[in-house]
This record gives C-alpha cells, structure tokens and sequence, in this order.
C-alpha cells in the first residue's frame, strides 16, 4: 500500500470513529453531510426527512450544506407544516424511501447537474424516515457509492440507538429525556438558530418563544390520568398498562403530527404545542379531554384526565414551565378532575398565586 493510500484510508476510518462519538441527531447529520463533503466532494449535499399530520407527509429539508458556505440547519419543531412540499407517489424520493435503494436523477434541464438520492433510515416513505441527496457534476462512480452505503450503515446504526433511547418501552411515545433535550435545544438555549434557513436572518439573542417560521407560541400542557391507581388495583396492572397504550394512541390521533407528545413517567404525559392564541390552545387540549371522556376502553369503561397548561416564554428552563402546568393540574385534581386548566387564567382570576420569584403574571 502506497503512503497516499494509508494516508486516505486511515482519515476515512478516523471520519466513521469520530461519527460514533455523537450524541444528538445534529451533531451526526452535521458529521455525515461533512465527511460525504470531504471524500466525494460533491456540488451540495441536502437531508430532508418525512414529516406527517394524520395523512399528510411533507418534505422538511433540515441540513444543507455546500463546500463554500457553512451549514445550514433548520428544526422540525419550528416548521411552518403548510408550507413544505407534499410527498408525491412516483417522485424520485418517493421511489428511493419505498425501494430502499439509491435512485439517481439526470437533472438535464438544470445543467450539469446530477442528484443521487439515498434512503437514511429503512422501512419506506413514512413519517420519520429520510433522505440525503447528493448533488454533483458526474453520476457517482459505483465505488464511491459503496462508500456512502457504507457510512450511511454506521449512520443508521447509531441513529437507531438514538432512536431506542429517546423512546418510551411501553407506549412508544417520546420519554422524558427526550423532551428536556428538545427543549433546552429548540426552546431554550437558541431557539431561533434553525430558522435562519427559513428567513435568511442571523440568529437572535432577544427571543420571545414563538416559532419563527409561524408566529406562533409554544404551549406546554401536562397530562394526568384520574384515579389511575383504582385502575391497577381493580383490573391488574397489565390492564392498567394497556390502558396507557391507548392513551398514548388517543393523544396520537388528537394532536398535530408536528406537536409533541411525551410520556413523562407512570400515568403523567406532557405536550409541547405550536398555537396563535392562548384560546386555540386551549380548544386542542379540550378536544383531547372530550375525546378520552367519550372513549370506552375495554373491560375498564371510562377513564378521564386532569390536564394544565401554560405558555412557554421568557428564559424559562423545563422544570419552571412544567412546575407551572402542573399546579394547574392540581388544581383541575381538586376541582372535580376530567378538565383543562390554564395557569395563566388561575392567576389572573386569582384561583391561584405566582411564585414570588416569578416577579408576577406574564402577559400572553
Ligand atoms: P389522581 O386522580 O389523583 O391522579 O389519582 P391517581 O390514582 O391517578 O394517582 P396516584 O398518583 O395515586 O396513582 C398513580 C398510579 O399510576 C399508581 C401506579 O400504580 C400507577 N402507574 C404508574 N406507572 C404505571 C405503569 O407503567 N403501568 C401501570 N399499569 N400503572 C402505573
Ligand atoms: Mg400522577
Ligand atoms: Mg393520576
């Protein structure tokens, strides 16, 4: 083996060790968009996933990245859901997720051009799944392609632990790690960093927690379930934990594909949402609490919820927002249960006191 070979081999190797160093999904996108930059030295490398709501799948672009300027990035939590591309049947795309295979396009009437699309994770064109395409001058070189294939196989690999860890065993729901990660990087720390690809702005200091791409504010409601402890003791806990299940499948099929369900622990759900107003919210989490009320879970019957909600704003970590929520559920809980309570009504009709430390009632 030549020094020049070695030399390669050894920096191709060093790439796929470091992509196994990651620890959150933008850093390894970012890592793999990189090394495929580095040793195919294409035109533009570009990863978009699938996003649905009920049954509409959408293309969300999340990276793009090109040799002379940096990468760009932009957060599903803050897309405007409307405005992204449908997922059309027949589509290059589309053939690429449901073969599971590379597709390239001759992009004639654009020049020189040619785009190879690859699948980023297996099992067809649903939600969550994903592509990374490659634009170059020249077809890819079947060598070259083997190369990708087979750092895309790490890169799955990897994703699919990162996938298991943020996941709830029994429901299948995001679990609670998940939602801190979520919102310390999307809410908290830069929330607007992402949609810089959206609006071509730099990124803001001076933040207000709405999304940038629609205006509109992040809301946080807390979930209980009531009397769930009767469940367990008189239908056994394996009932109790199908009842869970269909929970988790309820709030499924009542929230928005781009809102956020958790499963915070035991019998105790939260959800991150997008909504204009503090009513349109409220008229969601409503729908959900009607909808449980009217459910008829088998051998159980009816089964109710407590929920609290709150807006997310300010500076405010997690465990403020959900301290929040949750005094409101306690409230609904010593009120007669099987309702919504909003924090910031409690306190503006003065059913309940701000912390102190807060410095008083937000404005909303
Ligand atoms: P409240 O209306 O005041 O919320 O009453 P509750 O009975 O729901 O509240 P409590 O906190 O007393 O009980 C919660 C119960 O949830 C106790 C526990 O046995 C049950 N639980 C927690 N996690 C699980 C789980 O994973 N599976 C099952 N089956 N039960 C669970
Ligand atoms: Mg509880
Ligand atoms: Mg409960």
């Amino acid at each position: 083996m030549t020094d020049h070979t070695s030399v390669k081999n050894f920096h191709l190797i060093d790439q796929l060790a470091t992509l196994t160093d990651h620890r959150e999904r933008d850093g390894l996108n970012m890592h793999l968009a990189q090394m495929l930059m580095d040793v195919i030295k294409p035109l533009s490398i570009s990863v978009s996933l699938v996003m649905s709501d009920r049954n509409d799948y959408r293309w969300i672009p999340v990276l793009h990245l090109r040799p002379d300027a940096s990468i760009q990035l932009r957060d599903p939590l803050h897309a405007d859901f409307l405005s992204l591309d449908q997922v059309r049947e027949g589509t290059p795309r589309f053939r690429c997720l449901e073969m599971n295979l590379p597709v390239a396009v001759d992009a004639a009437e654009s020049g020189a051009t040619h785009l190879t699309i690859l699948p980023l994770f297996v099992g067809g064109a649903k939600a969550d799944s994903g592509i990374i395409e490659i634009a170059s001058s020249n077809r890819l070189p079947l060598h070259e392609l083997a190369i990708v294939d087979r750092m895309l196989h790490v890169y799955r690999n990897m994703h699919s632990m990162f996938l298991y860890s943020e996941r709830d065993v029994l429901t299948g729901l995001a679990n609670r790690k998940s939602f801190e990660e979520t919102f310390y990087k999307s809410l908290h720390e830069n929330p607007n960093f992402y949609a810089s690809w959206a609006k071509g702005i730099a990124p803001d200091k001076n933040i207000d927690r709405r999304s940038s791409e629609t205006n509109e504010h992040f809301w946080l409601a807390m979930v209980d379930v009531d009397h769930f402890k009767q469940v367990n003791d008189k239908y056994g806990h394996q009932i109790g934990d199908e009842v869970l299940i269909l929970i988790a499948r309820i709030m499924k099929n009542t929230f928005r594909g781009y809102d956020r369900v958790y499963r915070f622990g035991g019998e105790e759900f939260v959800i991150l949402m997008r909504s204009a107003w503090h009513d349109t919210a409220m008229a969601t989490l409503e729908r959900f609490r009607k909808n449980m009320e009217e459910y008829l879970f088998p051998q159980v019957g009816c089964i109710t919820v407590s929920i609290g909600m709150n807006i997310i704003n300010g500076g405010d970590p997690p465990d403020v927002v959900c301290n929040k929520a949750d005094q409101a559920v306690y409230y609904a809980k010593r009120h007669g249960r099987n309702q919504v309570c909003s924090y910031m009504s409690l306190v503006e009709n003065g059913l309940i006191e701000t912390d102190v430390k807060d410095g008083g009632i937000e404005l909303f």
